[in-house]
């Protein structure tokens, strides 16, 4: 009954979510902080005022999404965890001075570091049903099965498994001994098979970044009519974003999502920032497989989430905050923690295997992640929790 290509899919296996007992949930880089205020409200006015829109196909291209979350990028950079704060004087004047909502006046500005050179437009943005989605959609786009996709031996497992899926050969390429992506071996074996590429920046399951001048280096010596892309689920966390890098490089296609940075993981919704071409490309894609693949409800939610980014980049600074604390733990406890530039840390000890290191938090009550993979065993990933959970899994790590 089941049809050949069937036995071609390896499905990719997220964190647990055993049912069994209240766990600390610290395996699946999820925010720990709920969304903003006005998510809730705005999700609660659309319900409340105008339910019979359930009833109706929501818009194919969500047009008011894209248009906000290129507001937004335009506000921040692309990096929340450096964006600058601050009460606009015109919100204090209506609110008479008395700033009661902090959120709701603070206007935001990237830091000089991440400014961005041009304007980001609507029709630079494409959104998809999680960043999962975005990427199955540009893997149909723009990887061929006649030649091997480029990507790093350890980055997001669900790369390979949309290889298989797609029935695209690819070539694994081993991290530098500093477990950051191997920029010019990528490059090397990208132009001698004339092939795209695919890398998360940050990288997960590592969380170290490359630099942007590095990618640009990169994109220099690649392939340029082959697609280049760039997952930055994380760089909200201190990367460096390539977005400035579009107005170069018309084979940058960058991917990011509301799951991590912007406390959005329930809402499935992801984004491709690219040039108008690529969006057009991915557009046709997404009108031959599924129409309205962001439902009503969340284009309202991220619409709001956009609007109230504020919000976002003190949640960002606060899990920045806590990653560096819980990072001198672990040194302190003789663990060796790659640099991270994400919500997660990536850390394991000598003497003491994945495996043990896992049932023991497990059994006290915290699910953090690790690999079977050769090579990457015996580290453990955590996700930064807030900071009551990272003292909870302090305790638990203490006699490790
Ligand atoms: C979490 C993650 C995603 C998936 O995000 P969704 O938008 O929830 O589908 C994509 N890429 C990387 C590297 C991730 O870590």
């Amino acid at each position: 009954m089941l049809s050949k290509r069937m036995s071609l899919l390896h499905p990719y296996v997220p964190g647990e979510q055993p049912k069994d007992r209240d766990y600390i949930k610290l395996n699946a880089n999820e925010n720990p902080y709920p969304p903003s205020p006005e998510v809730t409200a705005a999700v609660n006015k659309f319900l409340s005022e105008s339910p019979e829109k359930l009833g109706l196909y929501p818009d194919p291209d969500s047009g008011d999404l894209r248009a906000e979350i290129a507001a937004m990028i335009n506000k921040t950079g692309g990096v929340l965890s450096r964006t600058e704060t601050s009460f606009s004087s015109d919100a204090a004047e209506r609110d008479h001075g008395a700033a009661s909502d902090p959120i709701e006046c603070a206007s935001c500005v990237p830091s000089e570091k991440d400014k961005i050179p041009f304007t980001v437009v609507p029709e630079m943005i494409y959104t998809g049903n999680g960043s999962d989605e975005v990427l199955s959609f540009i893997f149909f786009a723009f990887f061929d099965g006649d030649r091997p996709l480029i990507i790093p031996k350890f980055s997001y497992s669900f790369y390979p498994v949309y290889c298989g899926f797609y029935n695209i050969p690819f070539c694994p390429v081993p991290l530098k001994e500093d477990w950051s992506v191997d920029d010019k071996k990528m490059v090397f074996e990208a132009n001698k098979m004339n092939s795209g590429m695919i890398f998360a920046n940050p990288n997960a399951p590592t969380g170290v970044g490359l630099s942007r001048s590095q990618i640009r280096q990169m994109l220099l010596n690649a392939p340029k009519d082959k697609a280049f892309v760039v997952d930055e689920a994380y760089a909200d966390f201190g990367g460096e974003s390539c977005i400035p890098l579009l107005s170069e490089f018309n084979n940058l296609i960058i991917v990011r999502t509301f799951s991590k940075s912007l406390c959005g993981a329930g809402m499935r919704s992801g984004y491709i920032v690219a040039s108008p071409e690529v969006v057009r490309a991915v557009t046709t894609v997404k009108n031959s497989l599924n129409h309205f693949p962001v439902d009503a409800i969340t284009q309202v939610a991220c619409r709001a989430a956009c609007r109230s980014v504020a919000y976002y980049v003190n949640c960002a600074k606060a899990v920045v905050k806590e990653r560096e604390k819980f990072t001198l733990f672990l040194q302190n406890h003789g663990w060796k923690v790659l640099p991270s530039q994400t919500n997660f840390v990536f850390a394991k000890k000598s003497g003491v295997s994945g495996q043990e290191a896992y049932r023991k938090i497990k059994e006290d009550g915290i699910l953090v992640r690790i690999f079977s993979t050769p090579g990457i065993e015996d580290f453990l990933r955590i996700s930064i929790g807030t900071p009551a959970q990272m003292l909870a899994l302090q305790r638990s790590m203490e006699d490790l």
